[in-house]
C-alpha cells in the first residue's frame, strides 16, 4: 500500500494539535492531523465548557508576552469564524496578602504594566457579593481576564484548519512513530504515513508515543462541578468575574460565573492529584469528589451553593514545576513534543499552535520558549536527567502506563 505524504502529520486533535493544524494549514503546509477519538471528546483534557485566561500571571511574568499573542490570536480566530469564544468577565484572585496568587498576581501586572484593582475584604463584598472573603484576605481584579470555550474554541481551529487544507482523520489511533528516510513513518491502527515532521500532542497520553516522559509527565485525574445559584443575580455573567481562590494548604480553587444554563463552575487545581492510567476510561465522579467542591462552594461562594446540576472529569499532564513542554525531541529533531501543560494550557493553545507551527517549518520560533525546552525540563529534574532524553526506540507502541503511585 502507498504512504501517503505529508510535511508535517500532527498525532492528537484536542487544544494544542487543533491549534496547530490550523497554523500549519494558514501557512500552506500539506497537513494531517490524526486523532484517536472522536472530535471533541470527554478522554482528554480541553471538555467541560470554560477555561479561564488572563494577562496578569502569578505563576511566572515571563508568560505575559505569550499571554499577549494568544489573545490577539484568540481574536483572529474568532474573526475568522465569526463566533465568540472569548468573553471578557474580569479574574478576582482571592486570599491573604502575601500568598503566590496574590503576590505573583501584581507583580505580573506591575512588571508588565497590566491594570488592576487591589481589593481589601468589604470593597470585595460590596463590588463581587457572590464571594465570601475572611477579613484578612484581599483580591485583585485584573479587568482583562476572562473565559474560552474549550469546545467552540477547538471545533473552531478544527474548522479553519480543514478550510485551509489541512487532512483530518478522527477514530484513527496512532500506534508509533519512527526515523525513516530523513523523515519519519506514523503508523495507525488504519494506515501508515510519511512526514518530514511530526508534532505529538496527545495530552496525558504522551508517555505512550514519547516514553521518555514516562514518569515525567504524569497524568492527573481533575474534577469540576457545576451548581445552580442560590443568587442568580450576583452570579450573572456581567455580574461575577472569573475567579481563582488561594486556600493556603488545602490548595487553590477556580470558578466561572453563570454561563448557560449549567449554573456557576468550580473546580481544584489539580484535585487530589490522583494519578491515573490514561488507557484506562474516566473513573466515576465519587463521594470524596463531591464533598470537596460542596464544601468549597459552601464556604466560599455561597450565592452559588444551589442544588449541584453535573460533574465532570478531565485530566491534567503534569510536568515538573508544573510548566509546559514545547520543544523538539534532542535525539530526533524531526519530532516536536507539545502537549503537557500542568493544567494551565488552554489559554496558550492559539499561540502554543503557532509556535508548533514555526518549530515545524523552521526549527526554531522567535516566540521566548527557552522555559519550555527539554533542555529547561532537565535542569527542573536535576543532574543526569537529560539522559532520559536519548536516542529514541526504533518504534514506540503504546504501552500499559505502569501501576500508579497512591495519589497524593
Ligand atoms: C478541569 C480542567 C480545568 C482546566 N482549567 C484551565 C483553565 O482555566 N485555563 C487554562 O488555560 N487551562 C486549563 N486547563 C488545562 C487545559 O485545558 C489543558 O492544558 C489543555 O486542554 C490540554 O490540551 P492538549 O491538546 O494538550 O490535550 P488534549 O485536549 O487531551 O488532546 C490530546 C489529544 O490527543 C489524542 N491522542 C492521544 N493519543 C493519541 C494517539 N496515539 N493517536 C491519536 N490521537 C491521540 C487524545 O485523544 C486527545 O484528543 C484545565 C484542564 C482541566 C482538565
Amino acid at each position: 500500500m502507498t504512504e501517503q505524504q505529508f510535511d508535517v502529520a500532527v498525532i492528537g486533535l484536542g487544544a494544542m494539535g487543533a491549534q496547530a493544524v490550523a497554523h500549519l494549514a494558514a501557512r500552506g503546509i500539506k497537513v494531517i492531523g490524526i486523532e484517536r477519538f472522536g472530535p471533541l471528546h470527554d478522554r482528554g483534557s480541553s471538555h467541560g465548557d470554560s477555561r479561564l485566561i488572563r494577562l496578569g500571571y502569578f505563576e511566572d511574568p515571563a508568560y505575559v508576552p505569550l499571554l499577549h499573542r494568544a489573545y490577539r490570536n484568540w481574536r483572529d480566530l474568532e474573526a475568522r469564524v465569526r463566533e465568540d469564544l472569548l468573553t471578557i468577565t474580569g479574574v478576582l484572585q482571592i486570599g491573604k496578602p502575601g500568598c503566590h496568587i496574590v503576590d505573583g498576581t501584581i507583580a505580573a501586572c506591575k512588571l508588565h504594566n497590566l491594570p488592576y484593582d487591589l481589593l481589601d475584604q468589604a470593597q470585595a463584598a460590596r463590588r463581587y457579593p457572590a464571594f465570601q472573603l475572611d477579613a484578612d484576605e484581599v483580591a485583585v481584579l485584573e479587568p482583562e481576564g476572562g473565559f474560552l470555550r474549550p469546545e467552540a474554541a477547538t471545533l473552531a481551529a478544527l474548522r479553519v484548519a480543514g478550510a485551509d487544507g489541512a487532512m483530518l482523520h478522527f477514530n484513527e489511533r496512532v500506534l508509533g512513530i519512527t526515523p525513516s528516510d530523513g523523515g519519519m513513518a506514523v503508523a495507525t491502527d488504519q494506515a501508515r504515513y510519511r512526514a518530514r515532521t511530526v508534532v505529538v500532542a496527545t495530552g496525558s497520553y504522551i508517555a505512550g508515543l514519547v516514553p521518555e516522559l514516562d514518569q515525567i509527565a504524569v497524568p492527573i485525574r481533575v474534577v469540576v462541578g457545576w451548581f445552580q445559584p442560590r443568587d442568580g443575580l450576583n452570579t450573572a455573567l456581567g455580574r461575577m468575574p472569573g475567579f481563582l481562590r488561594d486556600e493556603g494548604e488545602a490548595g487553590s480553587f477556580f470558578g466561572f460565573p453563570v454561563i448557560g444554563r449549567d449554573g456557576v463552575k468550580v473546580g481544584k487545581h489539580a484535585h487530589f492529584r490522583e494519578v491515573i492510567d490514561p488507557e484506562a476510561p474516566n473513573a466515576p465522579v465519587n463521594e470524596a469528589d463531591r464533598a470537596l467542591l460542596e464544601d468549597f462552594i459552601a464556604r466560599r461562594v455561597p450565592a452559588a451553593a444551589g442544588v449541584s446540576v453535573g460533574y465532570a472529569t478531565c485530566r491534567y499532564t503534569m510536568l515538573p514545576g508544573d510548566d509546559f513542554l514545547i520543544d523538539r525531541l534532542p535525539s530526533d529533531p524531526s519530532v516536536i513534543v507539545a502537549s503537557p501543560c500542568s493544567g494551565h494550557g488552554f489559554k496558550f493553545a492559539s499561540v502554543v499552535g503557532e509556535i508548533l507551527a514555526d518549530l515545524a517549518t523552521t526549527g526554531e520560533s522567535s516566540l521566548p520558549i527557552e522555559a519550555f525546552s527539554f533542555a529547561s525540563l532537565a535542569r527542573r529534574l536535576g543532574t543526569g536527567a537529560d539522559l532520559a532524553f536519548g536516542r529514541r526506540a526504533a518504534i514506540t507502541t503504546p504501552r500499559k502506563f505502569p501501576n500508579p503511585p497512591n495519589g497524593s
